[in-house]
């Protein structure tokens, strides 16, 4: 079975989905979703030569190699247009090194897709690029594992101009909303990191006045938001 995590976004992927994972390292989430019948067709993208065809082997195991496809890929060149495919799935990475790949392949990108990102950090430069490129941002979840926090965004292209503001962009527009206890949590914790930055730095013997002003009101807004 999957990680919470993946289970998560695999949550996402709607029955008779056309696939594609892009960073599939072991190929859990494909599999996962071939194997129950989810998907009928996936492209196992994976830029390092080891992880595909770890992947492969798992696939050929399972007799899945004519449901998954895996390929050797720097992000969305992974997928063909013969592909069709309509779900594109990218977990487990930084949030810049997701809209580098989805920057970079803009041209593989029909607009028709649905678009579930799991960013481990840097959510919010996610959040960013969804808005800029007029993704409208449809489901949001956190959620605790092993130690760590997660969200996975859920976003399609609409016609329509996407406008977020600076603390949607920052806390996420529907997580901001439900407030949900590993919210509060994962804003918690970085306010007293916050705390512990700006009580160090008062103690420096040359005081950067403008940085712990610009560290106290990120406290405030995270104290704004969580009440
Ligand atoms: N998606 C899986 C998950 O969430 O469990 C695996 C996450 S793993 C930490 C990240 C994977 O992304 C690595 O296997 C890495 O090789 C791959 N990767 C990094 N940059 C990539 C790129 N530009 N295109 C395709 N794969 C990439």
């Amino acid at each position: 079975h999957l990680s919470n995590r993946l289970q998560t976004v695999s949550d996402h992927v709607e029955p008779g989905s056309r696939l594609a994972d892009i960073g599939s390292d072991h190929g859990y989430l494909p599999i996962y979703l071939a194997k129950k019948q989810i998907i009928s067709y996936g492209v196992v993208g994976e830029v390092a030569k080891g992880p595909l065809s770890n992947a492969t082997s798992e696939i050929k195991k399972e007799g899945l190699l004519t449901v998954l496809h895996p390929r050797l890929a720097d992000g969305l060149a992974a997928i063909k247009p013969d592909d069709h495919i309509n779900t594109i799935t990218i977990a487990g990475m930084g949030g810049i090194l997701i809209t580098h790949i989805l920057e970079a392949g803009q041209s593989k990108l029909t607009g028709n897709e649905k678009l579930i990102l799991q960013p481990n950090v840097g959510e919010k430069v996610v959040r960013k690029w969804l808005m800029t490129h007029s993704y409208r941002i449809s489901a949001e979840q956190i959620l605790a594992e092993d130690g760590h926090i997660y969200e996975v965004i859920t976003a399609a292209k609409t016609a329509q101009k996407v406008r977020y503001s600076q603390r949607e962009i920052t806390f996420g527009p529907l997580l901001i909303k439900e407030k949900s206890p590993v919210f509060i949590a994962k804003w918690q914790e970085e306010q007293q990191a916050l705390e512990r930055v700006v009580k160090n730095m008062q103690k420096a013997t040359h005081e950067d006045v403008a940085k712990i002003k610009s560290i106290q009101a990120k406290i405030q807004t995270i104290e704004e938001v969580m009440t």
